[in-house]
């Protein structure tokens, strides 16, 4: 069977670097091209810390797309260059795995319904980690049982959005379970303002950003005289490369956008 040929977007960066390696080293899959922000035309072993000189950079993603032919495209920039990446992979019918978070609800459905008229994969998916999505789909479980909970997510100080793709996924995940529900104390009151949090339908998400962290959250029930807690770490970025992978092998098959890596795995 012919290799599944691969662009990266964002080479450089913590998540890009990791997904070189990985695609470089994956039976199956030849990485072509990487999208970056600079180093336009050069070879990507022309870029300190690579060696891969058979993989050409690019600045301009049309300008790519029309060179090279992919069959996937890595998304693993920031939230404005990932959106626009995914729409112009999806209009090149190139199928997005797409790592970066970020996106609002209205884009997230705009993709979702290109994809669907193109009939054409993609796959959007706020955490790569195995460990991650067992998290939300046990924290999807207890939220039959628990009617309050409240989801910490913390990561490390680059990390541009705040709450995590991921903890919006699981209230999302939770809120498929339950009534919305105010929760604490009716009368409370914030002295200090953002002390309790976003609110996703009553649940409260706290974002934490320090530097020494990867990607971990704890998602807390409480009922009476009980508490819960559901928790995973991410000790390193090569934790989310076997969910990219699973991503890549999978796209290809798709012909309709797949938020979320839950969704894929059997
Ligand atoms: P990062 O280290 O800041 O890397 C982002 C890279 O994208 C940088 O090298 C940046 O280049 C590059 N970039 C920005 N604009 C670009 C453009 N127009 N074209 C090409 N490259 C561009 O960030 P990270 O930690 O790797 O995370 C990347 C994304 O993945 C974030 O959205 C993060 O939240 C997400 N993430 C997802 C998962 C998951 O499991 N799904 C896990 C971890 C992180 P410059 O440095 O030159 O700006």
């Amino acid at each position: 069977m012919a290799p599944i040929k691969v662009t990266i977007a964002g080479p450089r960066g913590r998540m890009g670097k990791e997904a070189v390696k990985m695609a470089e080293n994956t039976e199956g899959f030849k990485l072509i091209s990487v999208l970056d922000n600079k180093n336009n035309g050069k070879k990507l072993s022309d870029i300190e810390g690579f060696v891969n000189s058979e993989v050409s950079v690019y600045t301009d993603i049309n300008e790519c797309f029309e060179e090279e032919t992919p069959d996937v495209l890595i998304d693993l920039t920031t939230p404005e260059t990932g959106y626009i990446h995914t729409k112009t992979a999806l209009e090149y019918g190139v199928r997005p795995v797409v790592g970066t978070t970020g996106f609002s609800t209205e884009q997230l459905e705009e993709l979702k319904m290109m994809a669907a008229e193109k009939k054409i994969g993609c796959i959007i998916a706020p955490n790569f980690a195995i460990g991650a999505v067992l998290m939300m789909k046990f924290s999807q479980m207890a939220a039959k049982y628990f009617d309050d909970v409240e989801i910490i997510e913390l990561h490390h100080d680059q990390k541009l959005d705040a709450p995590s793709g991921t903890a919006v996924k699981t209230a999302e995940m939770i809120a498929s379970q339950r009534e919305p529900k105010t929760q604490g104390h009716p009368g409370e009151k914030e002295t200090i303002r953002g002390a309790r949090g976003a609110d996703y339908e009553g649940m409260h998400i706290h974002s934490v950003r320090l530097p020494g962290l990867i990607a971990h959250q704890q998602v807390m029930f409480g009922a009476d005289g009980q508490t819960l807690t559901i928790r995973h770490d991410s000790y390193n970025r090569s934790s989310f490369m076997s969910g990219v992978k699973v991503c890549v092998e999978t796209v290809i098959k798709l012909d309709t956008l797949v938020y979320g890596l839950e969704n894929i795995l059997d």
